[in-house]
């Protein structure tokens, strides 16, 4: 049994939908399909729950926007005898999603919860008109068994609801050849609508691969693999046959968008290969994620990726014992601390800096260390990973090639890692400095040797 995941772009047009069709279809054996929502509605989504918020009616264009989008799509993809039943699904979702905008938008107010409920609609679409255009296939609804719970107000997994549900439902469908999923939503501890964050579907296909113990998770996409760097900034990036889970991880953990980065763990504690291949070239090899006998080569830098939206936080003139309270305060309050410079600063998320500003003035609040709390304009965080580690002189080397490049830097490259080296610089320099980086320490002619 396999798991097959199709990201947005790959169910994004007729035409996609079809390849998405032919792929499932050529399949021999048993697979699982999670898919995400028609590529870019999930964002439209949002659009439409923040417009109704804010008190106008454009609103309702949006709305009237994803309504024509899906009743297109359906029309074109599902066979005459299903597109009845396909589109009264869809309708009953976009008649509620409706129902909910006009509320927002009588509220004149929306909280985290109701932006989960609008968003989950995408995939809740999506899943119907897969589900109808592949003959014999069956839905297996993820809000049935992919269970989420709050951490420092962020919905995560609650795995063993999760893996006990799972087998539940999937203990009932074993001789199903084609069952799909709607990826990334999921229900919280008391049932209301919640989801695995964005880029989530991919995390999905990997709690299904692991829990049903699936030969491999096929991750279907719009490139070729996974790439030495983005290939919307990096023209020339190239296409990395194989990587080690810990290898793809780094890469994704420093935001490689192909893979949600939580995706890795399910399946690499399983030991369950990951490919990435592409929905618009399905002939093309792809990239194998999993055990690979080129981790223990000598050293050769894989590829870069970057965080496009970090903050450094600062704590200006703190002694050893201030700094240490500082990444303590902030560590324990679920916010991730990049780079720490052990002296001063350390990077955080966009997301998260509002709130470390704020845990930092209460934390030293009446001491005079507070007068030292500032918070940076948005930063890149750039990361360098090397296969067989780096010599020790990365760093320096990676800060020469920037000063060349006449990047300022603000926060020096650090190894974070036994096989990653990283550095912040200011947003602005964010795609020169990964050209910057590919260029010099890249060498794409022999990445797959
Ligand atoms: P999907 O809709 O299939 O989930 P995503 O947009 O989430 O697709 O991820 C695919 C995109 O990730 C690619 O189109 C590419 O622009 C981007 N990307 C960023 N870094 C990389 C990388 N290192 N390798 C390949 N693609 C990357
Ligand atoms: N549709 C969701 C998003 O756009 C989840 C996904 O595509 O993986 O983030
Ligand atoms: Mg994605």
């Amino acid at each position: 049994m396999k798991v097959l995941k199709f990201g947005g772009t790959s169910v994004g047009t007729p035409e996609s939908l079809r390849s998405v069709r032919a792929i499932v279809e050529n399949q021999p054996e048993q697979c699982v399909v999670t898919v995400s929502a028609l590529g870019g509605i999930t964002d439209r989504l949002i659009a439409a729950a923040d417009c109704a918020a804010s008190g106008g009616d454009s609103y309702a264009d949006i709305y009237a926007e994803i309504c024509a989008r899906h009743r297109r799509v359906c029309e074109a993809v599902v066979p005459s005898g299903y597109l009845g039943g396909a589109w009264s699904g869809v309708k009953t979702l976009l008649d509620e999603l409706e129902t909910i905008l006009k509320a927002i938008n009588l509220l004149g107010e929306i909280t985290e919860r109701t932006r989960d409920l609008v968003v989950s609609y995408g995939e809740r679409m999506s899943c119907i008109i897969v589900a109808s255009m592949i003959p014999g296939a069956r839905l297996a609804h993820s809000l049935d068994y992919i269970r989420t719970r709050r951490h420092f107000g962020k919905s995560v997994l609650d795995s063993e609801n999760t893996s006990k549900l799972i087998a539940d439902k999937f203990a009932g469908l074993g001789s199903e050849r084609i069952i799909i999923v709607p990826g990334f939503i999921a229900r919280d501890t008391d049932g209301r609508i919640s989801n695995l964050g964005r880029g989530g579907s991919d995390y999905t296909a990997a709690i299904l691969a692991a829990e049903l113990n699936a030969n491999v998770l096929e991750i279907w996409t719009d490139v070729d693999g996974f790439m030495t760097a983005d290939p919307r900034i990096v023209g020339n990036a190239a296409v990395i046959d194989a990587l080690s889970f810990v290898e793809a991880m780094e890469l994704c953990n420093f935001g490689a968008k192909v893979v949600y980065p939580p995706t890795i763990y399910p399946v690499f504690h399983k030991n369950i290969p990951i490919i990435i291949k592409n929905t618009f070239n399905p002939t093309a090899a792809g990239t194998f994620i999993g055990d690979t006998d080129k981790t223990m080569q000598t050293a050769q830098a894989l590829g870069v990726s970057s965080i496009a939206d970090t903050r450094l936080i600062t704590l200006r003139g703190a002694d050893n014992g201030q700094y240490a309270r500082m990444i303590n305060i902030l560590t324990r309050n679920g916010i991730e601390t990049l780079l720490p410079d052990g002296r001063e600063s350390c990077g955080v998320r966009g997301n998260d800096a509002a709130r470390a500003e704020a845990l930092l003035t209460e934390e030293f609040a009446g001491e005079s260390a507070a007068d030292g709390i500032s918070i940076s304009e948005p930063q890149a965080t750039v990361a360098l990973i090397v296969r067989g580690g780096g010599d020790g002189q990365l760093p320096a080397n990676i800060a020469n090639a920037l000063n060349e490049a006449g990047i300022p830097i603000s926060q020096a490259p650090q190894q974070v890692s036994a096989g990653t080296v990283a550095c912040m610089i200011s947003a602005n320099d964010h795609k020169e400095a990964l050209k910057t980086i590919h260029t010099n320490f890249i060498n794409t002619s022999n990445i797959n040797d």
